[in-house]
C-alpha cells in the first residue's frame, strides 16, 4: 500500500468517527439506576488502547487475549469537552467521576479548574465515603494524568508537585507506579505510607498499612524486568492489600505504555505492553470468578496511533490520539451494558457508581474556604 493512499484512508476514517462521536443517538439507558449490586470493584484502563492496538498484537504475535474472554462487549465513545480528541486527563477524569472536563485538566469541572467552589467526586473517594479500600496501580509515573485522575483535583496535568502533595494527603491504602519527581521518602513518611520501590518491597508490604509505590519505568514489561514487579503481580499483590475489608474494595489499574508506544509508532513494544495490560487482566478475572459480588472493567482513555488494517496489515496513521471509539468489557455485572452497546465514558463511570450502590453519580462536592 502505498504511503499516500494510506493517508487517504485514515484521513476519511478519522472523519467518520469523528462525525459518530458528535452525533451519538441519545442513550436510552442513561437514566437507569439500578444495576446488579457489587461489593469490589477492579477497574482497569489500557491508556491508547484502541481495538486495533489488540488485533495488531493478535494477528502479529499469534496470541490470544484474555480479553477476548468477556462475554460483556461494547465501545465507549472518548471526546472530551472541549474536543474529540480527548487527552488523558480529559479522559481519566471522565472516567473517574463522570464528568467531561477539558484536556488536560484533572478532575476539575472545565468552568471551575481552580477548584475555588467545588469538584466532582472520583470513584476512590465514593468507595472511601462507602468505607471501602481504595488503590491506584499503574505503569506511569504516579503522578501522571490517569492515576491522577482517580486521585486528585488539579487544574492541570502538568502541576506535578500538587498532584504528588495532594496523593500523600489522601486515603488511598495502595498509590503504587513509576517515580515522580516531586515524591520524597520523609514525606511519604510524614503521612504514614510505608514507601516501596521494587518488587521485594511491595511483596513485604502488610495487610492493614498504606504503601506508596515509586518503581522505575521498567515497570510496563510482560516480563519482571530490574528486579522491579510487573503489572500482574501489582495486580495480584494490591487485592491482596485491599480485600480484606468487608465493605469491599475499588482498585483502577493502568497500562499507560501501550499508548506511551503508540504515540512512538513502536509497535513491538506496544505489543509487549499489551501483554502485561492483559496479564494482569488475568490476575483481575480470575479473582472476580472466585469472588462473588467483584466487578470487572477493563476500557481505554482514548485510542492512540490511530492504527488502520490496510491491506491486511496494521499501520499507524497518526502518532496521536484518535477519537475512534474504543473496547469496552464487563465481568460480574450482566445489566451493565447491553452486549455491542457504546456508550458514553462519562456513563461507564455512572454505571460503576450505580453498582455501587450510588445511584447520583456525578456527585458534586464543595470546597469549604
Ligand atoms: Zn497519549
Amino acid at each position: 500500500m502505498v504511503p499516500f493512499a494510506a493517508k487517504f484512508i485514515a484521513f476519511f476514517t478519522s472523519l467518520i468517527l469523528m462525525f459518530q462521536a458528535f452525533w451519538a443517538l441519545p442513550d436510552i439507558d442513561s437514566q437507569k439506576t439500578d444495576f446488579d449490586e457489587v461489593k469490589n470493584v477492579i477497574f482497569m484502563i489500557g491508556d491508547g488502547m484502541g481495538f486495533n492496538s489488540l488485533e495488531k498484537t493478535k494477528a502479529e504475535n499469534g496470541v490470544s487475549l484474555v480479553m477476548d474472554t468477556f462475554e460483556l462487549n461494547g465501545r465507549s465513545r472518548t471526546s472530551s469537552a472541549n474536543s474529540p480528541i480527548t487527552d488523558s486527563a480529559a479522559g481519566g477524569t471522565a472516567l473517574a467521576t463522570a464528568v467531561r472536563t477539558s484536556n488536560g485538566a484533572l478532575g476539575v469541572y472545565m468552568t471551575d479548574k481552580k477548584n475555588q467552589v467545588s469538584h466532582p467526586m472520583n470513584l476512590t473517594e465514593l468507595a472511601i465515603s462507602m468505607g471501602k479500600l481504595a488503590g491506584v496501580i499503574t505503569t506511569d509515573s504516579t503522578a501522571g494524568a490517569t492515576p491522577a485522575s482517580f486521585s486528585v483535583h488539579v487544574a492541570d496535568r502538568d502541576y506535578e508537585d500538587q498532584i504528588t502533595a495532594q496523593q500523600l494527603a489522601g486515603d488511598l491504602t495502595v498509590m503504587w507506579g513509576g517515580i515522580a519527581g516531586s515524591f520524597t521518602a520523609e514525606a511519604a513518611a510524614e503521612y504514614g505510607w510505608t514507601h516501596i520501590y521494587d518488587e521485594e518491597s511491595m511483596n513485604a508490604v502488610e495487610e492493614g498499612s498504606r504503601s506508596f509505590g515509586q518503581f522505575t519505568s521498567a515497570l510496563w514489561h510482560a516480563q519482571s524486568t530490574d528486579g522491579m514487579p510487573t503489572l500482574a503481580e501489582m495486580t495480584e499483590k494490591a487485592i491482596d492489600l485491599l480485600d480484606d475489608d468487608e465493605d469491599g474494595f475499588f482498585l483502577m489499574v493502568e497500562g499507560a505504555h501501550i499508548d506511551k508506544h503508540n504515540h512512538n509508532k513502536d509497535g513491538e513494544n506496544m505489543k509487549d505492553a499489551v501483554m502485561s495490560f492483559d496479564a494482569a487482566i488475568a490476575v483481575a478475572l480470575e479473582y472476580a470468578k472466585a469472588h462473588e459480588g467483584t466487578l470487572v472493567v477493563v476500557t481505554a482513555d482514548h485510542e492512540t496511533g490511530g492504527i488502520l488494517k490496510i491491506a491486511g496489515d496494521y499501520v499507524y496513521s497518526s502518532g496521536g490520539h484518535s477519537a475512534f471509539n474504543v473496547p469496552l468489557l464487563v465481568y460480574g455485572c450482566d445489566d451493565f451494558i447491553n452486549d455491542g452497546q457504546s456508550i458514553l465514558n462519562t456513563e461507564i463511570a455512572r454505571r460503576v457508581a450505580c453498582a455501587m450502590g450510588e445511584p447520583n453519580f456525578p456527585i458534586e462536592v464543595s470546597v469549604q474556604s
